[in-house]
Formats: C-alpha cells, sequence, structure tokens
C-alpha cells in the first residue's frame, strides 16, 4: 500500500495544472509563527482590524508597533523545503500558480516568477500610503514610530501609512481575486497547505476547485474542516511531506 506522500506525488505527476494555496503553516519552519497554533500570533496580541486601524492615530501606532516587533524577532526569513519545492515544482511546469494567505514574500524568495504569486492578503516586507499608495519601507516606519508619537503620514501627501496588508474588515484586492478565481477553475489538482481554511472569502478556493472537478489534497498536520471534501489529506509536517519533490 502506498503511504500518502507517494500517493501526493503521484497525483502531483498524473496532473496537468496543479495549483498550490499555501497559508501560515508553509513559513513556520521558517520561523515565522502562524495566527492559530500554540504559540502563534494570536495568543500574544489581538487582532486590530480595519476600522479600527482608521479610526485613530493610537490603534495604527499599537498596530504597526506590533508588525515593527514581530518583525524583529522574526530576523530576516528564508524560504522552506515547502517554499523550495513548489518553485521547483513551477519550474518544471507543473505547478502554474501559488494563491498564497501569506505576506512574508517567501514564495518570490524562493524563485516564482511574480506572476505565479497571487497574494491574497497582500505583502508585509513594506508599508503604503493608503491615499496614494507611495511606497515606504518598514526601516523608515520603525524610525518615525521612535522619533516622534503618534502614526506615520505620508512623505508625499500626509495620508495614512498601514503594512501593504490586507486586514480583517478591509476590502480584498479585486485583481488578485480574479487571478485567484481563473487560476483556480483553470487546474486539475489543488494542494490547500498549511492553512487552517478558515478565513474567508480566501478559504472558499479549495472548495471552489473540488466543485469545478480539480482533484482536492490538504496538507496540514492538524485535521481542517474541509478535510472530508479533500481526496487526499496528509496529516504530517509541510517540509517534511513537500520534500519529495525535492532532488
Ligand atoms: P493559520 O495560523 O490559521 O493556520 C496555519 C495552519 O498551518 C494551522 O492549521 C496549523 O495546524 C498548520 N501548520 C503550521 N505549521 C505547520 C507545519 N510545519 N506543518 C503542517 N502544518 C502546519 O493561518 P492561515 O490559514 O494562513 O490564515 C490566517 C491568516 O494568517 C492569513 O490570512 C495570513 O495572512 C496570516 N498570516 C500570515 C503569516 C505569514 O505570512 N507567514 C503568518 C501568520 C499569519
Amino acid at each position: 500500500m502506498t503511504n500518502a506522500k507517494e500517493q501526493l506525488r503521484d497525483m502531483v505527476m498524473a496532473a496537468e495544472r496543479t495549483v498550490a494555496f499555501t497559508g501560515a503553516g508553509i513559513s513556520t519552519e521558517c520561523g515565522i509563527p502562524d495566527f492559530r497554533s500554540p504559540g502563534g500570533i494570536w495568543s500574544k496580541y489581538r487582532p486590530i482590524d480595519f476600522q479600527t486601524f482608521m479610526a485613530s492615530a493610537e490603534a495604527r501606532r499599537e498596530a504597526l508597533t506590533r508588525y515593527i516587533k514581530v518583525r524583529e524577532s522574526v530576523g530576516s526569513p528564508r524560504p522552506g523545503r515547502g517554499h523550495r519545492a513548489l518553485a521547483r515544482l513551477a519550474g518544471e511546469g507543473r505547478l502554474t500558480h501559488v494563491i498564497t494567505q501569506n505576506i512574508d514574500g517567501l514564495h518570490q524568495a524562493s524563485g516564482l516568477e511574480a506572476g505565479q504569486v497571487i497574494e491574497l492578503h497582500g505583502n508585509g516586507t513594506y508599508a503604503h500610503c493608503l491615499a496614494c499608495g507611495r511606497r515606504h519601507e518598514l526601516d523608515w516606519v520603525a524610525a518615525e514610530l521612535e522619533a516622534r508619537p503618534g502614526a506615520p503620514h505620508c512623505l508625499d501627501c500626509g495620508g495614512i501609512v498601514k503594512t501593504a496588508t490586507i486586514s480583517f474588515g478591509q476590502a480584498m484586492p479585486v485583481e488578485e481575486m480574479r487571478r485567484a478565481e481563473a487560476a483556480t477553475l483553470a487546474c486539475d489538482l489543488f494542494l490547500a497547505i498549511g492553512s487552517s481554511l478558515v478565513v474567508y472569502p480566501a478559504a472558499g478556493f479549495p472548495l471552489m476547485a473540488s466543485r469545478n472537478g480539480a482533484k482536492l489534497v490538504i496538507v496540514n498536520r492538524e485535521p481542517t474542516d474541509m478535510d472530508d471534501a479533500a481526496d487526499l489529506v496528509v496529516h504530517d509536517d509541510i517540509g517534511d511531506v513537500l520534500e519529495v519533490f525535492l532532488p
């Protein structure tokens, strides 16, 4: 009898177009905590939603200060085995896209082309102005927080500066959602990797793929509410599982 890893490898080799959908679990081996595991970010902080962020300079300062603290504790993460395995599958022409909920930029750092990565929740490696879009580096944000009270303002237009991420309560990026849907509907194999699959609308993509006839695989060390809908569930460490695609 073949084990789950071998079944996964066989399914990827047999598929025409594979899409991966990744969550925080693919980056935990890189030293970035996820949200919901014990010791995850939410065991320390309650999330600050978009409306609260917009409502006061105090909330913005709190959100940005937390973010800078987490960034300092994480250091300079490098792609893990999961990221490298997906980049390899893309290089072989087997994987068309990675749809990610992650904001850490590690899929791009693993060698995937920008067009192959669809960031549903934005990118946390920089900040931007919500009014004019000007990019501001996180080192500048940290220096501003250090230098004066309140929250940083855009150097060009004075607008509100926020990490380039999508917070709870913030509108999803229209173009990324469109591209994610197109990739999902065009694949015949969909791999949901390291996501608790509870944050919507992102978590709707695995079921969209399955209902459209694609095979669905879930890789997570814990059970998820969607396990019953999957053709294969691999309850194991992501790096250990995806290593089968590395040389
Ligand atoms: P989540 O924290 O809700 O779920 C992570 C899942 O991965 C959990 O179910 C956990 O059991 C599993 N997991 C963790 N490490 C694993 C490993 N080594 N092997 C196998 N499974 C493992 O994260 P989510 O589903 O991505 O959703 C929450 C939100 O968190 C997303 O919107 C994302 O924007 C944000 N987030 C991103 C990062 C990041 O960019 N690295 C980090 C934390 C949170």
